[in-house]
């Protein structure tokens, strides 16, 4: 284990009281046979999704985006980016032009998702974005003109095609009525049309992690995975189109936006689900869904450490069994907390101040023993993304066939952007599953905006030449 704690502590000694949450969390860890188990389940699943016969009801849903290629440098253009459903709510102007290299220019505004809009009724939802969006182009002077426009949803959508993209099912905090089972740009081209003082052409819907994957991309040629680790979770994959059932055509490649959130939603996963784990499903939007991305994202995260707490607090082993409103309230103990108390220099003050607001007056070994608790949630989130991914790793070998693989991750997420420790341990943990290969994790610096417009570029060029 690389996360044994400064051996400073007083009272019972670091070394003691890691040692007894080890063992009280030691369902919460696992060894590299177990992540190899959990890597072959998750790689059947994937072969499940991608066949005709069991696609319909396949839990991990691997849908085709209709993206077909990486950037290839030869993109340009003027472009409105959405990106609906990540932590932000924003709206993008990518410019990308060719004098002599290829640049990119972007603009970018973050606006208000406040909860009685996207718990309310769709159309509102919808009103909302178009109203934001009038607004961008307002600011930016642009509303007389009809730029092509991108839009990053990130939630499961059926796609027959780049600029349709039905709704499956909301995730994470989303839960806006009458959306589910609907084309969203016909939901947004309606609500823009009813306002009447602008227009916009959508040509492509694209998930976040396709996004991601499109914007880094863009930099390293070699990338062809995406993934999220943020609110909540999920990866995208270069896949043959022969392996595609569910899509006409043998030659080439399309990414195929796996969905692996739900992986586990058929029980899959219960021998490594905890108590805790189920708790956090009964109180969720969603219960019975997206069992794997409550066990690993940052909207749960912080939420699965406080019923840790709360319960060792119950039984006294924590802060001699005080338990304060506070500490028993959803939502008190935040992803970031978790992210602040596992910093390796201020960690423990981090700690003490943390808890001290909850109102549980800390101990110094309490500050330790929660600490511990932090890197052992944290540590199972990065061994289970590290199993998904070695999953895709070897699929994306096999395909190739190929002995080793050489390939670039694109990365996104506020999770693995703002945890100190979750990067190395999930970087190290793949190599480690997946020997044969030399993977490059590349942050996309600029989030998935950057794709979308580069999956717009594409779109429109191949409108034009239709058009021809
Ligand atoms: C959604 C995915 C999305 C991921 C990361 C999940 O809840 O189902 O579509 O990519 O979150 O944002
Ligand atoms: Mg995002």
């Amino acid at each position: 284990v690389d996360f044994i704690l400064s051996e400073d502590g007083s009272g019972k000694g670091a070394a003691l009281i890691t040692a007894v949450i080890d063992k009280y969390l030691y369902a919460m860890r696992f060894s590299d046979e177990t992540l190899r188990d959990i890597m072959a389940r998750f790689r059947r699943e994937m072969e499940n999704g991608l066949g005709r016969d069991i696609n319909p009801t396949a839990t991990v849903k691997m849908l085709p985006t209709f993206v077909r290629s990486i950037p290839d440098g030869s993109e340009k253009g003027d472009f409105i980016a959405l990106d609906l459903g990540g932590s932000n709510f924003r709206i993008l102007r990518v410019k990308v032009s060719h004098e002599k290299k290829q640049t990119v220019q972007m603009e970018s505004q973050i606006y208000e998702t406040p909860e009685d809009i996207i718990h309310g009724s769709g159309s509102r939802l919808f009103d909302h974005v178009a109203e934001c969006l009038g607004d961008f182009m307002e600011k930016q002077k642009i509303k007389d003109k009809k730029l092509p426009m991108g839009f990053t949803f990130s939630f499961p959508c059926a796609h027959s095609k780049l600029d349709e993209a039905v709704l499956l099912t909301w995730t994470k905090r989303f839960k806006a009525s009458g959306v589910e089972g609907m084309d969203v740009v016909k939901l947004l081209n309606k609500a823009i049309k009813k306002r009447g003082d602008y227009d916009a052409d959508i040509m492509a819907v694209v998930n976040d992690t396709v996004g991601t994957m499109m914007t880094c991309g863009f930099d390293d040629q070699r990338c062809e995975v995406g993934i999220i680790i943020g609110t909540g979770t999920n990866a995208c994959y270069m896949e043959e189109l022969r392996h595609i059932d569910m899509v006409e055509g043998d030659e080439g490649r399309m990414c195929i936006n796996t969905e692996w959130g739900a992986f586990g939603d058929d029980g899959t996963l219960e021998d490594i689900r905890t108590e805790f784990d189920r708790e956090i499903d009964r109180g969720s939007l969603n219960p019975g869904k997206q069992l794997f991305e409550k066990m690993v994202s940052g909207m749960y995260m912080g939420e699965l450490v406080r019923l840790i707490l709360v319960k060792m607090a119950k039984e006294g082993l924590l802060f001699e069994g005080r338990i304060t409103p506070e500490l028993l309230t959803k939502g008190k103990f935040d992803t970031k907390h978790v992210s602040a108390i596992e910093k390796s220099k201020e960690g423990l003050t981090k700690a003490n101040e943390i808890l001290t607001r909850l109102g549980v007056e800390p101990s110094e070994d309490d500050c330790i023993a929660v600490q511990h608790v932090c890197a052992i949630v944290s540590f199972r989130s990065a061994n289970l993304i590290a199993a998904t991914l070695g999953a895709i790793l070897t699929r994306l070998k096999d395909n190739k066939n190929s002995p080793r693989l050489r390939t670039t991750v694109g990365i996104d997420g506020s999770l693995y952007k703002m945890h100190p420790q979750y990067a190395r341990r999930l970087h190290k943990t793949v190599r480690r599953l997946v020997p044969e290969s030399d993977v490059r994790f590349l942050l996309s610096e600029s989030g998935s905006g950057k794709g979308a417009a580069m999956v717009t570029a594409w779109a429109s060029r191949l409108a034009d030449q239709t058009r021809q």
